[in-house]
């Protein structure tokens, strides 16, 4: 049985056709027309026309299963937002959001960025300073792109869509085109389930398939808990294993419960929604009801019924 990866990330080698000669992306590696990027979505033998879904995606010779509930996180550049959303669609996913990368120019002033006034202007000598043809740029997109229920496989509901960071440099303090930060991997990390595969990868990651002309086709095994040898996951505030160890021991385990119906006038009993791993009720009501409308978070209400973390309590309130 081939894995079927429910978390994708692509960082693809977009070419631009930049007429200012070799800059960026042409200048350091090669890169890959839309066509190629939208090519790498494979089909059973010929592409069946019944079935527009493709069920692998193709790099390093090696095809790798896309999962039928599936979150795809993928990196574009400014000046080809619809080429973007064009390979999105073609490898069967559908944009939902987007996480956007601040970049700092140094550790420093990653701590300190967030556009302090100086008079009446705005300093940015904080922020990385890139390239562009209008503006400089200071900052990535990664379109977060979802196929079949990929609302569940959400982990966390409390994942912020922009984050701050240093630009990745070498040893020696050279800016390594094109690499995204740590921080990004941690994030999809915290925000969505595995397996997880990287496209376009420059080096192996822990619990991750990487594919990439720089790496070929590695497996990196998830890190094990010293304490139970369990396999680690990592949570918004670190890393876990299945039995709570680890840095992250905030997170625990919650029950959904609602109260009974009387309210509204009809007869249901106060009941059971799920039980989550979560950092608080709130966020374990948004991993329960993920995406339902009728959860109400600033009342904490589902179909106006109020929520409670244990069954005596809900069952006190209304049967
Ligand atoms: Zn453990």
């Amino acid at each position: 049985v081939s894995t079927k990866y429910s978390c994708i990330v692509a960082d693809p080698a977009w070419s631009f056709g930049d007429k200012l000669g070799k800059r960026g992306a042409d200048a350091n590696y090669k890169t890959m027309t839309v066509d190629e990027i939208r090519g790498l979505a494979r089909w059973r033998g010929s592409e069946d026309l019944h079935d527009k879904t493709p069920p692998f995606l193709a790099m390093c010779g090696k095809r790798f299963a896309i999962a039928d509930d599936a979150l795809l996180f993928l990196w574009r550049v400014a000046s080809m937002p619809q080429e973007a959303l064009d390979v999105i669609r073609y490898w069967g996913f559908e944009p939902k959001s987007e996480i956007v990368w601040i970049k700092a120019a140094s550790e420093h002033d990653a701590k300190v960025t967030g556009g302090k006034r100086d008079g009446d202007r705005v300093k940015t000598h904080t922020l990385h300073f890139g390239m562009g043809r209008y503006v400089r740029g200071a900052h990535e997109t990664c379109i977060i792109a979802a196929r079949g229920q990929a609302t569940a496989l959400v982990r966390n509901h409390s994942t912020r869509s922009v984050f701050i960071a240093p630009v990745p440099r070498d040893v020696k303090g050279k800016i390594i085109h094109s690499a995204k930060p740590p921080e990004f991997y941690e994030i999809v990390e915290a925000l969505s389930c595995g397996p997880r595969l990287e496209l376009f990868a420059r080096e192996g990651r822990p619990g991750w398939t990487s594919a990439g002309n720089a790496v070929g086709v590695v497996k990196t095994p998830a890190p094990r808990c010293v304490e139970c040898g369990k396999k680690q996951f990592r949570t918004p505030s670190g890393l876990t294993c299945k039995n709570g160890h680890g840095d992250a021991p905030s997170l625990q385990q919650y029950e959904v419960w609602s109260e009974g119906f009387r309210a509204t006038g009809e007869h249901g009993r106060a009941q059971q929604h799920g039980k989550v791993r979560a950092l608080s009720f709130k966020d374990a009501c948004h991993g329960v009801f993920s995406g339902d409308g009728d959860f109400d978070e600033d009342k904490m209400t589902y179909w106006g019924c109020k929520l409670f973390d244990n069954e005596r309590d809900a069952r006190r309130a209304f049967g």
